[in-house]
């Protein structure tokens, strides 16, 4: 009952050359020559509405960063105020009181003695901002204490199928064959972890050893890497771009103890996880986890404006504290860190999850969205459907006993999300995942429609698969 005009109809792979209006804007990871735009130019809650008046439901929250739905009275009323009193300056050297206020309210949101703010535009730049960080820190402390180590401490462990964002230090974490593996000549290379994937376990490990097994993985890297290592890199629970990959229980502590005993840095990432998605302010919540560093993006601003930040905990700032003329400043900065109407928005966002106490409704719409599901996890191509909270991976396979997947050129994601957009919902796959991220505000009326609208669409392409 969403839908007020006649579905869209998608002409699938039937352009060789984007139409010229097409060229100007060059879409990232999207072939332009079977490009078919979709134009939006309006949104409200969590639907989006094309140049021709279609109606869609935003089922991936524009990028997993909506949060309080589009033109959010209270989001639109703080950015325009702002807009009244300064839109931007530099961070380097001065402030905006909101900025400096929004600092302080990241500081009581985030986990433990998280507290120095460190402002960039986009989480890859976030993550490049923990890396400098990270390594710049370890720099300075053997400053001080020359024994304390011999080698120098530059490198960084991270986890098999990493995502962490498309800049080079980013890319050179990532462990995506498609994204990252063509710019290899141009990126340092990491200590490559395991890919604790709780949906394919080794053989002989079970949802209960799990645990133990990857923390003994990564135990046995740092026992060989820690003299060199800056940072262990992860994002926390899930990881997204992987794939929905869930992590077994535990895991994310038991990092955090590893860390602890063999002197790296402990860096989560959570960009895709951070503000409410999983059900907790951050993924880090769910184990009472505290990383020495913390990097947010995406809903940070509740999807309205570009911002990122990079949280360190006082231990990592202090190291940074010296005269002038020892020159231990770090040796960091964007342009745009620290945006005021950026962190007007922030601030707006942070007051509504107040008010509203969002994140403490996540856990239900979790429940509801996967009974909504039940049906079509019984289905012969659905292999797992898995995450947390609002962060949801439908796993198409080919042969669900054996888990086998089916051959990426066949396109079946990305078939499976073309019809379901066709019906209403805009989804994006990543390989065969089908990901579900809605804003946190969708009603239980509008999950329902959104798997209604991913069951029939899985459902219609995998009829007469073999
Ligand atoms: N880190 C994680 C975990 C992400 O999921 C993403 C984006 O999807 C990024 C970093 C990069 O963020 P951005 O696209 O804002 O640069």
């Amino acid at each position: 009952q969403f839908l007020s005009n006649p579905p869209l109809t998608l002409e699938k792979n039937s352009v060789s050359v984007p139409p010229e209006s097409q060229n100007f804007h060059w879409h990232g990871f999207t072939q332009m020559a079977d490009f078919q735009n979709i134009v939006i130019e309006r949104a409200e809650g969590c639907w989006l509405t094309t140049t021709s008046g279609q109606r869609l439901f935003d089922g991936v929250a524009s990028l997993w960063c909506n949060v309080h739905g589009h033109r959010n009275p209270k989001m639109d009323e703080a950015i325009r105020a702002q807009l009244d009193r300064v839109s931007h300056i530099t961070t380097l050297g001065m402030s905006a009181d909101i900025t400096d206020q929004l600092a302080e309210r990241l500081a009581e949101v985030t986990p433990g003695d998280l507290k120095h703010v460190f402002f960039s535009s986009d989480g890859s730049s976030a993550v490049e901002a923990a890396l400098k960080m990270a390594l710049q820190y370890w720099h300075l402390k053997n400053q001080t204490t020359p024994s304390s180590t011999s080698t120098a401490k530059t490198r960084y462990l991270a986890l098999s199928s990493a995502y962490h964002g498309d800049t080079t230090g980013a890319v050179s974490l990532g462990g995506i064959k498609y994204f990252h593996q063509l710019f290899a000549p141009i990126v340092f290379t990491p200590v490559r972890g395991p890919l604790p994937c709780s949906y394919r376990l080794p053989d002989g490990i079970r949802d209960a050893t799990a645990c133990d097994y990857y923390a003994h993985e990564i135990e046995s890297l740092l026992k060989q890497h820690h003299a060199e290592l800056a940072a262990v890199v992860m994002e926390p629970l899930v990881q997204g771009a992987a794939g929905m990959i869930t992590h077994p229980a535990g895991l994310l502590a038991r990092i955090r103890e590893l860390c602890d005993q063999y002197n790296v840095l402990m860096i989560v990432d959570e960009v895709a996880t951070g503000f409410g998605r999983t059900g907790r302010m951050f993924a880090c919540d769910h184990e009472g986890v505290t990383p020495d560093i913390l990097c947010m993006g995406k809903g940070i601003t509740a999807g309205y404006l570009p911002m990122a930040a990079t949280i360190a905990r006082p231990h990592v700032f202090e190291a940074f504290l010296g005269k002038s003329s020892e020159r231990k400043q770090f040796y960091h900065g964007h342009t745009f860190g620290g945006n005021p109407l950026a962190a007007a928005a922030a601030v707006a966002s942070l007051d509504l999850f107040r008010d509203t106490q969002l994140t403490e409704t996540i856990d239900a719409k979790s429940q509801f969205l996967r009974e909504c599901l039940a049906p079509i996890a019984d289905h012969p191509h659905v292999g797992d459907v898995r995450g947390r909270g609002l962060m949801v991976g439908i796993e198409l396979v080919a042969d669900r006993n054996r888990k086998t997947p089916f051959d990426s050129d066949r396109l079946i994601g990305r078939n499976v999300c073309e019809r379901a957009t066709e019906l209403g919902a805009w989804i994006r796959p990543l390989g065969d995942v089908i990901v579900l991220m809605p804003p946190l505000v969708a009603s239980n009326e509008e999950l329902r429609f959104l798997a209604d609208t991913v069951t029939r669409a899985i459902e219609e392409v995998l009829a007469d698969i073999d």
